[in-house]
């Protein structure tokens, strides 16, 4: 990790600087101690709220009083610390992402179907019927489908924030279609995604949570009013990208640490492994490696551990390189 690290600095690497400014180290190692931390809270947030996932808040309640030790599991069977297809598709994203370069749609749809190959846990029915579509047609763009709302592609979204940092809107939205097209070509999946992502890159760039919502979850609600998260609380979220969305934005502006987002989020039932993940991934960006729970850290299983933070020093690193849009293949 340490040569990593010192890789990164050496480079003078300008993610996140303004233009015509180097990042100092010192901005550098927050951002990396950050982008690793949204990495691992993706994978902790997964692995606590795989253990209620499709409860009711009251069958949690019943069950766990509140639920905030990652035990496994759950009706996947998970062992402690074990993770589901949010963590292992972002991997997979994340080393394609690495492999090329850059994001490109063929790469990823490639690497989905390796994963796939692989019998994963589990996995989302427009992922398996997208990617059986792909080995049909080989386009890794699937058909564009009012239907295909799902948070699939919000969930995996991660690495490619990560690999687009610094280097504009225009390339992150680009990056963040060419990705979610793979399995979910759908206008309020692709204004997640992108949200999601822009939200990561403020929080890694060091901004407050007040501009991070005024820049990214506003202009969400006000293209899409249909996410608005300020009207009731959205309790048993379900798969659909909107109610993900709007669970995990109401725990994330209601909570003012790691944990209490990511217990508050699960908590709320339905789609916990992927609303524990996205708030996870969002609060690991905002508060940095010290706020994690040492005992959620040590329960995650250790390989996805050391992978998370690895793949976090490389996209950072690869974001740096500046953006390659002319290459971003799929849009
Ligand atoms: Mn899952
Ligand atoms: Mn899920």
């Amino acid at each position: 990790m340490q040569g990593l690290r010192e890789m990164l600095w050496a480079r003078n690497l300008n993610a996140g600087a303004k233009p015509g400014r180097i990042a100092t180290p010192r901005e550098r190692s927050a951002m990396a101690d950050q982008a690793t931390a949204a990495f691992l809270g993706l994978a902790i947030g997964d692995a606590l709220g795989a253990t209620v996932e499709f409860m009711t808040p009251r069958e949690i309640r019943q069950e766990f009083g509140v639920h905030c030790e990652i035990v496994g599991g759950g009706w996947l069977r998970l062992k402690p610390g074990q993770v589901t297809d949010d963590t292992t598709m972002s991997l997979a994203l994340g080393e394609a992402i690495l492999a090329e370069g850059r994001v490109d749609a063929r790469a990823a749809a490639e690497a989905f179907d390796a994963w796939m190959r692989a019998k994963p846990v589990d996995i989302g029915n427009t992922v398996r019927r997208n990617l059986i579509t792909y080995r049909k047609t080989g386009n890794p763009e699937a058909p564009a489908s009012e239907h295909d709302a799902g948070n699939g592609a919000a969930m995996r979204i991660l690495p490619v924030a990560l690999a687009t940092l610094g280097q504009g809107r225009e390339v992150l939205a680009t990056a963040c279609r060419a990705q979610g097209h793979v399995t979910h070509h759908n206008i309020l999946s692709d204004a997640a995604c992108i949200a999601l992502a822009g939200m990561v890159q403020d929080f890694v760039r060091g901004k407050s949570v007040e501009d991070v919502e005024r820049a990214n979850a506003a202009p969400l609600v006000a293209v899409h009013p249909v996410f608005d998260y300020t009207v009731k609380p959205r309790d048993n979220p379900s798969g659909f990208v909107v109610e993900t969305i709007q669970a995990v934005l109401q725990a994330l502006f209601a909570t003012e640490t790691f944990e209490d987002c990511v217990v508050d989020v699960v908590n709320r039932g339905g789609d916990a492994d992927t609303t524990g993940a996205i708030a996870g991934m969002l609060a690991g960006a905002r508060y940095g490696l010290d706020a994690i729970p040492v005992r959620w850290l040590r329960r995650l299983d250790r390989g996805v551990a050391e992978s998370c933070r690895l793949q976090a020093e490389a996209l950072l690193t690869l974001s740096a390189k500046g953006p390659a849009p002319e290459r971003i293949r799929g849009d």
